[in-house]
């Protein structure tokens, strides 16, 4: 090879080798680039990371100091909290799930003064146990292991119920455990000894005063009974005075001694009343008894005074509604005594109408029974209708003021009321009447009882006369729901022009006796002059007084008005056709007269008892004190006695024990001889008293010559002569 041709290739071998060495070179510095590139980056990241460090360092450091700030405040809260729970008075502690004590303060520990094993990690049966080897608690009488074992079970309840220790020293404590949600007991144990010693001396306090209150109602009892005894006489000898022959003037007098002794008496038996209930010492009596005779004893005392005003006295006694209840039919009457006694009293014309009815819900033995007294009085200002319900208040305007009374008597009816658990409101528009009513749910007394009363068959057309409206509407209601269709009238004048249009052909006619123009008589002699041949039935407020009238004739029966339901069905009942007459002779017209016995220490009493009855067809004989009434009982055999219960020697309790004992020594089934007494407005005590020592009902003095009359007519025996000759035994007006 030339020279040339070797120099040209190693130029080109060097030409080659330098371009392989730009190549690399260019490839170095792309990679150094590179290299560079990623030194930079981990130098940022390093020096991210080192920033990241400090923060992080700074944050811990600083957690840190936030942490030992919260430990110190801990420590301080807890620090606070035991002192805290050291200085209260009460004790305090707390267990664990093991029952072991934990902590507590010093008041809990100072119980178990200076056993030094009472401290936290000592356990709770064995704190139980040195409570009772050291005595700390008074347990009185039972058994250590018995009051360990009662604690433990108390203390391992799950909700243990506060308990009340006495400790050896009289102070008492109680304790109240919480358990906790880990099982941990928290302790209470607060010392009650202030308060004990307070309820001591508050029982202490109560009893005295409790004691005075009874004096005071003790008292009270006797003033009335002191008091009434003369009034008695005084009401009784003017109600007499008013059967003799006076001057107008002399009238005038008597009647006023009359009322106003009657007006001291129902003032003396509300302030009576009312003291007893404010000394809490009124109890019910419940027992069986007539509602709607109540209704219309009430109604009887009050007709005197209605007849003088002029005024309508109507029931509207629920047809469907039983009778017979169980309740207090005293306190009953009491609040219906109140409320017609009012609705009479606040009433110048028109009427008063007490509604009876009443719902016996479904499964109930309680029969829910609502009363109404409506009248067409004075009523009462809206904003005073709350107000007269309150003690001693009036309604005090012109009008109101004409009207004597205490403003106890609602008071009174409405504590009664709520005793029963009832309620009791009213209803007025002031110049036109008031509506007072009281509801309350009493058991039937009589299950057998039917809610309807035997209806009369027979009689389909029935004429109604009687001036006031809603007197026709309750008798046309009446006989409507005993399915006969009611005509009604509102005098004799309209049933002449009925008569006169060719009408008639009436079963039955009920009228009523006090009417303008035509009375009842008078319009039933006309009816029969005119061959009207239906049985007629005469209503008359004052059916004694009817029944004398010689017109009598014309009429089939005479009904005292308002009419109880049962006697109107009767009636009814006998005058539909088919009706049987009891044979005659069932009541023999030679009967011996019924024998009466009184015993009445006091004289005046006997002369007015005697008088008020003198009317009636029986044998009274008199005896002056339980002794005497003993020994007329052996020889006098009464059917009936009336049994002062004050008397001198024997009392009546004693002569009434005295008298059963004498009935079951004869023949253990010889005819038990009602008792009765008459007593003053008597105590509840006495009541009981009466009642146990075997009388069968009493009287409140002063008596009435009615409720005495009713009484000798209920009980009179089959084999005597008929107090009261005519009538069947009605009651006189
Ligand atoms: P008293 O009748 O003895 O005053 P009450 O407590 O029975 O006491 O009645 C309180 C008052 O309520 C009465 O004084 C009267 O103002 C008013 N009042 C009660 N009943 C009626 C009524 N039927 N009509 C009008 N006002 C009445």
């Amino acid at each position: 090879m030339s020279l040339a041709n070797k120099l040209a290739e190693e130029r080109r071998a060097r030409l080659g080798a330098e371009r392989m060495l730009e190549l690399k070179q260019a490839e170095l510095s792309a990679a150094n680039r590179k290299l560079g590139r990623h030194a930079k980056q981990l130098t940022e990241e390093i020096v991210e990371t080192r920033a990241q460090v400090e923060t992080f360092r700074n944050e811990n450091q600083r957690v840190k100091s936030d942490l030992s700030i919260a430990n110190e405040k801990v420590q301080v809260a807890e620090r606070r909290l035991w002192h805290s729970i050291e200085t209260i008075q009460d004790g305090f502690a707390f267990f664990d799930l093991d029952n072991i004590m934990i902590a507590a303060n010093h008041a809990y520990l100072a119980v178990f003064d200076r056993l030094e094993e009472v401290a936290p990690g000592i356990s709770y049966p064995r704190i139980l146990q040195l409570t009772t080897e050291e005595g700390i608690v008074n347990i009185g009488d039972t058994r250590p292991s018995d009051w360990r074992a009662e604690m433990l079970h108390r203390w391992e309840s799950p909700d243990p119920q506060p308990v009340t220790l006495r400790l050896w020293n009289d102070q008492y404590i109680r304790l109240i455990d919480q358990r906790g949600h880990g099982g941990d007991v928290v302790t209470l144990a607060l010392n009650i000894t202030e308060t004990v010693r307070y309820e001591k001396e508050l029982q202490q306090a109560r009893k005295v005063a409790e004691a005075a209150a009874r004096a005071k109602s003790a008292f009270l009892a006797n003033m009335s009974h002191e008091i009434r005894t003369p009034l008695n006489g005084v009401v009784g000898m003017a109600e007499l005075l008013t059967d003799t022959s006076m001057s107008e003037e002399q009238r005038l007098y008597v009647n006023t001694i009359k009322n106003s002794a009657e007006a001291l008496l129902v003032i003396i038996n509300d302030v009576l009343d009312y003291s007893k209930i404010e000394a809490e010492k009124l109890v019910l009596h419940p027992e069986p008894f007539d509602l709607e005779r109540c209704i219309h004893e009430v109604i009887m005392l009050l007709q005197p005074t209605t007849r003088e005003k002029g005024i309508d006295l109507l029931v509207d006694y629920d047809l469907f509604l039983p009778t017979l209840f169980l309740g207090d039919p005293g306190r009953i009457r009491q609040v219906l005594t109140n409320l017609l006694g009012n609705a009479v009293k606040f009433t110048l014309k028109g009427h008063v109408l007490v509604r009876v009815t009443g719902m016996h819900p479904e499964h109930s033995i309680l029969t829910n029974i609502h009363i109404t007294v409506e009248d067409t009085g004075i009523g009462i200002p809206a904003a005073k209708v709350d107000y007269i319900f309150g003690e001693f208040n009036q309604v005090e305007d012109d009008r109101n003021r004409q009207f004597e009374g205490t403003g106890l008597g609602l008071a009174i009816s409405q504590r009664l009321i709520s005793m029963m658990d009832g309620k009791i409101w009213v209803e007025s528009e002031e110049g036109a009447g008031s509506a007072f009513g009281f509801q309350i749910a009493l058991p039937m007394a009589d299950l057998d009882e039917a809610a309807a009363p035997e209806l009369p068959r027979g009689l389909t057309r029935g004429l109604v006369i009687d001036p006031v409206a809603v007197n026709r509407q309750i008798q046309a209601k009446q006989l409507e729901l005993m399915g006969i269709e009611a005509t009604c009238l509102d005098s004799g004048r309209a049933v002449l022009d009925l008569l006169n249009a060719g009408e008639g052909g009436f079963d039955v006619i009920l009228t009523d006796h006090n009417m303008p123009e035509m009375d009842g008589l008078e319009l039933a002699e006309t009816l029969r002059s005119r061959g009207v041949e239906a049985p007629i039935l005469l209503f008359s407020t004052n059916s004694s007084y009817a029944a004398q009238d010689p017109a009598r004739q014309f009429v089939q029966g005479v009904l005292q008005k308002p009419t109880p339901r049962r006697e109107l069905f009767a009636r009814l009942r006998e005058l539909a056709p088919g009706f049987v007459e009891p044979p005659p002779g069932s009541q023999p017209a030679k009967a011996r007269a019924m024998r009466v016995l009184a015993a009445e220490d006091n004289k005046t009493n006997r002369l007015v008892f005697g008088k008020m009855i003198k009317s009636l067809d029986i044998d009274l004989r008199f005896a002056t004190n339980g002794e005497e009434a003993v020994e007329a009982y052996a020889d006098f055999r009464p059917d009936l006695i009336f049994m002062d219960i004050s008397m001198p020697r024997m009392d009546g309790k004693q002569a009434t024990i005295a008298i059963r004992a004498a009935e079951t020594a004869q023949e253990p089934d010889a005819q038990r001889t009602p008792i009765i007494a008459m007593t003053a407005h008597a105590m509840d005590g006495d009541r009981e008293g009466i009642m146990s020592a075997g009388l069968d009902d009493y009287l409140t003095k002063p008596l009435r010559k009615q409720a005495i009359i009713d009484h000798v007519i209920a009980n009179c025996p089959e084999g005597a002569r008929p107090p009261l000759p005519d009538e069947k035994g009605q009651q006189v007006g």
